[in-house]
């Protein structure tokens, strides 16, 4: 089995009638790439760079975020990297600063809420990221984007940084993305108005199920309530794909969701085209894709979103990956 899925390495990401679907690989190390190398992701859909933060005394310095960045480029060759901006918060801690678990931690000071709060610690990463830009083809990307208003300030923080290194003469792309990550259904309801100042969306799933149902990720006593088919969250990853693509910007999903098999018809059905998945899951994610014919299926995804017994949702999943 695995080496039949070896076979699909350089084949072409495209479904059975010729639709052609973004197939892209989530890493936490610069090691990653070679797990992304061997199963052909085409580029990084989602860097999370918390890793470097992690499991030491101080925070990484500038040329620490650098050196990491262009060893994920130099493996990725020419293809999209999107490293995704610090994503630190009471779940994921450092040693060095205490993040409050005042009251919710989910709902608190995390991701980009914590780095426009310590503007000293997020600009060292930006201007790596932006150095990084020279080297191959970055695109950074924002977690837990709630406001319009963080967008317009990374923005800012952005141009700042790029005027202060052109006038050290560094070399950076003029033209680096920046998107925003749906995970706050905020986002997800009002694509449109987040779309003139985000160049591209991806949709993380872990947290917007959690953000829209309401179920703590790691808490594991309300973790049987933790449902992707919830219809509020098809319909939200269905409002957000539609609103994407109208107002003319990508929207990938990098969530756990796109790297389940028992979900990739089903997101198919509901428009999706860009996946980024665990390295782990790529080759049976293609091979699903593949396999898939795109007649009819966007018919009965949007039946999916009319559901509420589970018996029904189970057999009209079935039916889909049939
Ligand atoms: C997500 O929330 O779906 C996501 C990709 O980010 P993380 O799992 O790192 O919070
Ligand atoms: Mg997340």
């Amino acid at each position: 089995y695995r080496a039949s899925l070896g076979k699909l390495k350089n084949a072409p990401t495209m479904t059975k009638d010729g639709t052609p679907i973004l197939l892209q690989a989530n890493i936490e190390f610069p090691e990653d790439m070679t797990a992304v190398r061997r199963v052909g992701g085409e580029g990084v859909g989602l860097y999370r760079t918390e890793f470097l933060y992690m499991n030491r005394p101080t925070p990484p310095t500038e040329e620490e975020h650098f050196d990491a960045y262009l060893r994920v480029l130099q493996a990725a060759k020419s293809a999209p990297v999107t490293i995704r901006t610090l994503d630190l918060g009471a779940d994921k801690q450092v040693r060095y600063q205490e993040i409050s678990t005042a009251t919710n931690p989910a709902l608190g000071l995390r991701a980009i809420r914590l780095c426009l709060k310590d503007l000293k610690m997020f600009k060292t990463q930006l201007r790596a990221i932006i150095r990084a830009s020279a080297f191959g083809q970055v695109r950074m990307m924002i977690p837990m984007i709630s406001g319009i208003q963080e967008l317009l300030q990374v923005r800012g923080l952005v141009n700042e940084v790029q005027n202060e290194l052109a006038h050290k003469a560094v070399r950076f792309d003029q033209a680096m993305q920046i998107g925003a990550m749906v995970e706050v259904p905020a986002v997800a309801a009002c694509i449109d108005l987040y779309a003139p100042y985000s160049d591209f969306f991806s949709i993380g799933t872990n947290d917007l199920i959690q953000y829209t149902l309401a179920i703590d990720r790691v808490d594991d006593s309300v973790n049987y309530l933790y449902d992707p088919l919830h219809p509020a969250v098809l319909r939200l990853i269905k409002m957000s794909i539609d609103a994407a693509h109208k107002s003319e910007r990508s929207i990938s999903m990098c969530g756990e969701m796109a790297s389940d098999s028992r979900y990739v018809r089903l997101l198919l059905g509901l428009g999706l085209r860009s996946f980024s998945v665990n390295p782990e899951s790529l080759l049976e994610i293609k091979q699903i894709i593949i396999n898939s014919d795109m007649t009819g299926l966007s018919r009965s995804a949007n039946k999916l979103l009319r559901l509420t017994a589970h018996v029904d949702i189970v057999e009209l999943l079935e039916y889909i990956n049939r």
